[in-house]
Parts: C-alpha cells; structure tokens; sequence
C-alpha cells in the first residue's frame, strides 16, 4: 500500500468512525446537532466552546492526526536526547555517565510511556496531562545535568527550555493544557535557575526574558486548535446536512415508485426494480424470467355499482392478495389502474403457473362482491403469464410483458376468471373450469377489453 492509500485509508477510517456515530443519531438528535454546530460556530473563531456532544465528535474525527503529532514530537525529543549525549560528552565529560542513565534511559522511558498513552483513545484530560508531564521530565534532566556540571550558564536549562518550548505548540491538546506546559516550563527554568549560583537578578531577568517567549507559544497553539476545531465543524455539519439530503432523497425515491393505494410498487417502481434484477443477474443468461399479469374482471361495474370509494377498498384487498402469493426474491405492482404485475426469477412453467393460479384462487377466496356482476357474485381476477430464457436486458423484458399482456387477453376472451400461459399457443386457458364460475347474470357477450 502507498503512503498516499494509507493516508487516504486512516482519513477515510476517521471519516467511518464518525459516518458511524452520525448514523447512530436519528433525525431529531440530528437537528439538535446541527444546531449546536451553529451556535459555536456564531462565536468568534477564538472562543469556539464546543458541547460535550461535539466535543466527543471533535476527539472522534482528529484524534488519530492529533495521536500522530503528538507521538512523533515524542520521538523526536527522545531522538534529540540521544543525540545530546555526544555533546554532553564533549563539552562536559564528567557528565557522560548521568547524561546516559538520563537521556538514554529516564527519558526514553518516560516519553515511551506517553507515547503509549496517545496509542488508544482517552479522556481529554489524559491527553492534556502528558503536555506537562513531558516539559516536567525534560526541565528535570536539563536541571539535574546542569547541577552535576556545574551551572555552565544557563546553556543546559535554555536548551531544555526551548527545546520543549515547541510542545507546548506542536501537541495538540486543549488551551489549559498548553498554559500548565508553559507555566511548568518557565516554572522549572526559573527554580533551577534560582538554585544555581547565577546572580538572582540575571535569574529573573531570563525568567521574565524566556516566559515572554513560551507566553507568546501559547496564543499561537490556541489559534491552531480553533483554525482546526472550526474546519472540523463545517466537516461535521456537511456531512450532517448531505446525509439529511440522501435521506429525504431515499424518501422521495420511495414515494416516487410506490403506489399509495395500495403499497405495491407503481409501474415506475417496477420497471426501476426489474431493470435492478436484470443487471443485477447479467452474466447468468441461463436463468429464466416469470411475468405474471393479472386484471380484475369487471371492475367497471364493481365501481359503477358500488361507487369509486369501494372501487379503492377492492383494489386494497386485491393488492393485498397478490402481495401474499409472491415469493421471496420475486416483484409485485400495480402497473394500472385495475392490473396487476409480477416478476419471477427462474421460475419453471409449473411453478410458474401454481403461482398464477394461486393468485387467481386468493383473489376469488376473498369473496368480494362485485355488485355489477349480480347477486352473491365476487370480484375475480383474469392472469396472463409468460417465460423466457433472460437475454440480460430490458428489451427482452419488454417483449416478455407483451407476450404475459397477449394471454391476458385471451384469458379475458376466453371467459375471464382463469389463468393463461403464453406458451399455450392459441389453447384455451388452463382453468377451464374457472370460466363455470362466471356468474350467470354476465352477459355472454361481454367485450373482452384490455384498457386498463
Ligand atoms: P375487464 O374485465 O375487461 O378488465 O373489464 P373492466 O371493467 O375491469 O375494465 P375497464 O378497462 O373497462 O375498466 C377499468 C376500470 O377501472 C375503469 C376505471 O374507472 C377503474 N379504475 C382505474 N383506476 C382506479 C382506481 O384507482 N380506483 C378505482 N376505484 N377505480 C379505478
Ligand atoms: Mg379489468
Ligand atoms: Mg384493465
């Protein structure tokens, strides 16, 4: 893997995390974030205070980039410490042995652990205590070797002094924390300082010198964590308002296919999700496609006779019907006004057919009157159906519906209330025995239309 894929990888980890616990909100916790997000960003940008919620937001989304500075700015004052002993040696042989057991074993040992603090995740204040306990550790080497080689100046507290100055700007914790580092700082500059046998006035005078210099480190960390808090923000709360928009998005989508009648999918919703069932099974041109078409027979009279609203009822049960016959894997929608469509994968011609005629048998169980037909007469539908090897595109589906619509047809002309196959040629429909059921008051020369 790259350096580029693996910075791209944390990045995109990061962003999981946090896609997790956006995910983990619902709509209202959402909103409420949203607007917390507004009020710290209507603060200046110096004041920003986030929330707990956004400040657990904020850890979550930079807490590796932060782990990674702060752990190698350890490394490097651990790698500058080993170097130092060659220096030590040089200006100061008598201090070899203590600069060793110092640079070479208390601070390894000491920044080892911090660094092992910043590997996992923890408290704010945890994090923000490993600033001074890092500045403590290196004032108390630079202290301690400058003692043993006698207060040469202020060369050993400066340099340890400055040198841990660039913490207190580098690691990025909260303000309090850089104000503590720098106070622990110039506080331990000044004690050896005072200690030693420097004049008290020189002492004060590079004390207040020094202080002004890590004063100054501390506005600028602050200024890098609101820069940083503020592009975390605006991260935060478009990625807030583009999850609410592929939300609403999904909404319409659904309600843009869904027929709200009757819950089935509309023919729009059909279509999108057979061409999604097609391309999903390209490749596998061997599989078969089912089309099952099924029209209510005579619903003109049931609404003519018992009125529209009734119309509706009836439509609502039919769906309901149908929706009770599909299996797992196969479509249902109402793709007219009074017609009904089913789509099945690989489907044999028998099963195919139990289905139909299980559809046709559901519809005719639920016993709803259909008062145009006459007295004690039912609501009955007439099923068309169609097979094809899949050719792996809509083209063929569309020849496919054709074919199931042509049985449906003549499942219409040849009685209605019956299920016909395509592949049965010019054949009479399969149940035959559905045409004994027509009630009697049907006129015999009812046109077998197939306006929808
Ligand atoms: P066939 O057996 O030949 O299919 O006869 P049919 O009366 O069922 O067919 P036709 O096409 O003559 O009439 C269909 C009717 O369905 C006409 C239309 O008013 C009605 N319809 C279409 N959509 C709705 C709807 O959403 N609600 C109601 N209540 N009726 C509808
Ligand atoms: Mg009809
Ligand atoms: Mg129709």
């Amino acid at each position: 893997m790259s350096r580029i894929d693996r910075t791209k990888a944390r990045n995109d980890g990061e962003a999981a995390r946090v896609a997790d616990a956006l995910d983990a909100l619902d709509e209202e916790e959402s909103k409420r974030l949203l607007a917390e997000i507004e009020q710290a960003m209507r603060s200046r940008m110096h004041t920003i205070r986030l929330t707990d919620r956004l400040q657990k937001f904020y850890f979550l989304a930079t807490r590796r980039q932060r782990s990674r500075i702060a752990r190698a700015w350890f490394l490097a004052v651990v790698a500058i410490n080993l170097l130092t002993i060659g220096i030590d040696a040089i200006l100061h042989p008598p201090v070899l042995g203590l600069s060793l057991a110092m640079r070479a074993g208390f601070i390894p040992l000491v920044y080892g652990i911090l660094i092992g603090v910043w590997l996992r995740p923890r408290r704010a204040w945890i994090e923000g205590a490993t600033l001074p306990l890092a500045v403590a550790a290196m004032m108390v080497v630079a202290g301690v070797i400058s003692r043993r080689a006698g207060f040469p100046g202020n060369d050993y507290l400066l340099a340890g002094l400055f040198g841990i100055s660039t913490g207190v700007v580098v690691i990025p914790v909260g303000v309090a924390w850089t104000i503590l580092g720098a106070a622990v700082a110039i506080g331990s500059f000044t004690l050896h300082g005072a200690l030693g046998p420097a004049p008290c006035i020189r002492t004060l005078m590079f004390s207040l010198y020094c202080a002004a210099v890590v004063g100054a480190l501390v506005p600028a960390r602050a200024g890098l964590n609101a820069v940083i808090q503020h592009a975390f923000l605006l991260r935060l709360k478009s990625s807030i308002q583009s999850r609410a928009l592929a939300a609403a998005n999904a909404r319409l989508a659904v309600q843009a296919s869904t027929d709200t009648l009757t819950g089935l999918a509309n023919r729009r919703g059909f279509d999108e999700a057979a061409n999604r069932l097609l391309r999903a099974d390209a490749g596998l041109p061997s599989r078969r496609l089912g089309i099952v078409i099924a029209d209510i027979d005579f619903f003109k009279r049931l609404n003519d006779t018992a009125g529209h609203p009734a119309g509706d009822r009836c439509l609502e049960a039919v769906a309901g019907a149908i929706r009770a016959c599909i299996p797992k894997g196969g479509l249902a929608a109402r793709y007219g006004g009074e017609e009904f469509i089913c789509l099945l994968v690989d489907p044999t011609p028998g099963t195919l057919q139990r289905l139909a005629e299980g559809l046709r048998a559901g519809v005719e169980a639920l016993g709803w009157a259909n008062p145009g037909l006459g007295p004690g007469a039912t609501v009955t539908v007439s099923v068309g159906i169609a097979l094809a090897a899949r050719d792996g595109g809509t083209a063929g589906l569309a020849d496919l519906i054709a074919a199931a619509d042509s049985a449906l047809y003549r499942a219409k002309a040849d009685g209605r209330n019956r299920v016909v196959a395509a592949w049965e040629g010019g054949a009479r429909g399969a149940a035959d025995r559905g045409a004994a059921r027509l009630p009697a008051a049907v006129p015999a020369a009812v046109p077998a239309t197939r306006a929808s």
